[in-house]
């Protein structure tokens, strides 16, 4: 069983997919995590991001894999647990732009793929449902309105300990939404075959409940 989760940034996407994932005993896989990775690893290595082949190279030699801690999951890049910082705003700043290159994503769609062989599992990114698990038996779209997706990014950054400037993180997401619509390969998009849920007045419990009905209605 394949359940792919699509959506824009603060959309609650990753903490949905690890308690639907939780509850029905699938892998969770979180590419956003992976291209937050290779990001950390651009910018640790000072590579220009406008660099395309360079960016290419560094993913070939990059291994990105996941580990499950008792309540986390632990985001490991060539041995080095990065699982903070990956959530920086630096990186969430660059991260659009290296997921832009088409040679470095069909590098990562080539893992995730290769992750979700032979497992039951739930992906969430953008592109899931349309370029990694395309024959998924479920593509969920996940959506909230720009207030509350703000707003959502911006607890998340506190709590990480970040001293946050809203406005910037809403006019840092809207742009990071923009770039991820507009690129050639693996655009955020609703599907024709997508169910798209908005969660802008539900808690995470009530959208696990509605996912959990529609994959128990069938
Ligand atoms: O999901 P998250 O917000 O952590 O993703 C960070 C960024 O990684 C996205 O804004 C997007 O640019 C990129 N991404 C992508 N394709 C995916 C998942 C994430 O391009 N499947």
């Amino acid at each position: 069983m394949k359940i792919a989760i699509d959506g824009p940034a603060g959309a609650g996407k990753s903490t949905l997919a690890k308690e639907l994932s939780r509850k029905l005993g699938y892998i969770y896989i979180d590419t956003g995590a992976m291209y937050r990775s290779l990001t950390w690893k651009a910018l640790q290595k000072n590579i220009n991001l406008e660099d395309a082949q360079a960016l290419f190279n560094l993913a070939q030699n990059t291994k990105i894999h996941f580990r499950n801690d008792s309540d986390n999951q632990r985001v490991i890049c060539d041995d080095m647990d990065i699982s903070e910082e990956i959530r920086s705003p630096q990186v969430s700043g660059a991260v659009s732009r290296v997921a832009s290159y088409q040679e470095v994503r069909k590098i990562m769609v080539n893992q995730q793929q290769a992750m979700g062989r032979s497992v039951s599992v739930v992906m969430d990114g953008r592109d899931i449902g349309e370029c990694v698990l395309p024959d998924a038996e479920y593509k969920f779209f996940l959506t909230a309105n720009r207030e509350e997706r703000a707003r959502r990014r911006t607890e998340e950054l506190k709590l990480q300990g970040y001293s946050v400037n809203p406005e910037l993180i809403e006019k840092d997401m809207l742009q990071r939404d923009k770039d991820d619509m507009k690129r050639d390969m693996g655009a955020l998009k609703i599907l024709d075959d997508s169910i798209v849920i908005d969660t802008s007045n539900l808690t995470i419990d009530q959208v696990l409940e509605k996912i959990l009905s529609i994959i128990q209605e069938d």
